[in-house]
């Protein structure tokens, strides 16, 4: 099955140079924020984002409620423009090229929902239509992403009558129909049950294996620590720390003390696991009190604060 389209790839031809890509990384930017804002009523939700992702990344963007990822994923995929600075997405700019930038893209949003009274073949029919694939093409890739998502023998049920595990498959199978070089999920396992959250991971990997570059937003992190070959965490609009889980587990501390104060906990990082436990040895009393190696959730609890919403 064919994904990338080399007319398209050949457009992608600026050159990666973030100093932290990850090696696995080829070195084609995909999508570029440079500077990039966006400000609604004088208040910057989006403020001098900077990042680029590299054609064939996995990129995680992770963030607290109203941190600006929406915002972000609404200015890659033209849904809305920046206020100031460059976005480019597979070499084209969002406001001058945006006809070109909705060509290479797909788009799986919350709010971009499948139309339930139409049947699973109908909602694949009308975004081919849209994107004026010919027949008999038009009819072969339906079926072929129809049959990746294992939705084949649905094809003719109404949209409604769907599990919302299928129904996100066919967000994904109509995403995937005008051969886009980049995937753009917002939360794409929200209110899944376990099993078919893991289904849908299979997918997206399998996907990214495949060469597709992708960007999902998520607020779990199990989903972000084995997906994703890089990690972007937002807080107030900006960018708060960025790179591998294992770069920012040694930018942040490999070793984790957690010691229960009163009825809270307070986590100490340490640079190893090996230091963390030298801290440990050091204290008489070592009463309600854990070492163990530090994860995604406890870097992204520490930079974003524990105040709840
Ligand atoms: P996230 O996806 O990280 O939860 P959003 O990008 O949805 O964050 O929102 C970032 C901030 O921008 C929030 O404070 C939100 O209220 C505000 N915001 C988003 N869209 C609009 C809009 N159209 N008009 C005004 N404020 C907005």
């Amino acid at each position: 099955m064919g994904i990338a389209d080399p007319t398209i790839m050949n457009s992608v031809n600026k050159t990666f140079t973030h100093s932290q890509q990850h090696p696995k990384l080829a070195m084609t930017v995909a999508v570029s924020l440079e500077n990039v804002y966006k400000i609604y009523n004088q208040v910057p939700v989006v403020d001098n984002l900077s990042f680029d992702i590299a054609a064939g990344e996995m990129f995680g963007l992770l963030g607290p409620n109203g941190a600006g990822k929406s915002t972000t994923i609404r200015m890659l995929t033209t849904l809305t423009k920046p206020t100031q600075g460059n976005v480019e997405v597979c070499g084209y700019d969002v406001i001058r090229q945006r006809m070109q930038v909705k060509q290479c893209i797909g788009v799986v949003l919350q709010q971009i929902s499948v139309d339930g009274d139409l049947t699973v073949w109908e909602n694949m029919e009308l975004h081919g239509r849209l994107h004026h694939i010919p027949n008999p093409q038009r009819q072969r890739l339906i079926n072929q992403w129809l049959d990746y998502v294992e939705l084949t023998t649905k094809r003719n049920d109404l949209v409604k009558t769907l599990s919302g595990g299928m129904k996100r498959r066919l967000q994904i199978a109509r995403a995937l129909l005008h051969q886009p070089q980049i995937l753009f999920l917002d939360e794409p396992t929200v209110g899944l049950d376990p099993q078919t959250r893991r289904r849908l991971w299979e997918i997206i990997k399998d996907l990214n294996k495949q060469g597709m570059t992708m960007l999902l937003t998520t607020h779990y992190m199990e989903e972000v620590e084995y997906l994703c070959d890089r990690i972007g965490i937002m807080d107030n609009g900006k960018l708060i720390s960025l790179g591998t889980l294992q770069q920012l587990r040694s930018t942040h501390g490999e070793g984790l003390v957690i010691k229960q104060v009163g009825d809270r906990w307070e986590y100490l990082f340490f640079p190893t696991l090996g230091e963390a436990n030298n801290y440990l040895d050091t204290l008489q009393d070592k009463t309600g009190i854990m070492v163990r190696p530090s994860n995604l959730e406890d870097i992204f609890v520490e930079l974003t604060g524990r105040q709840l919403d």
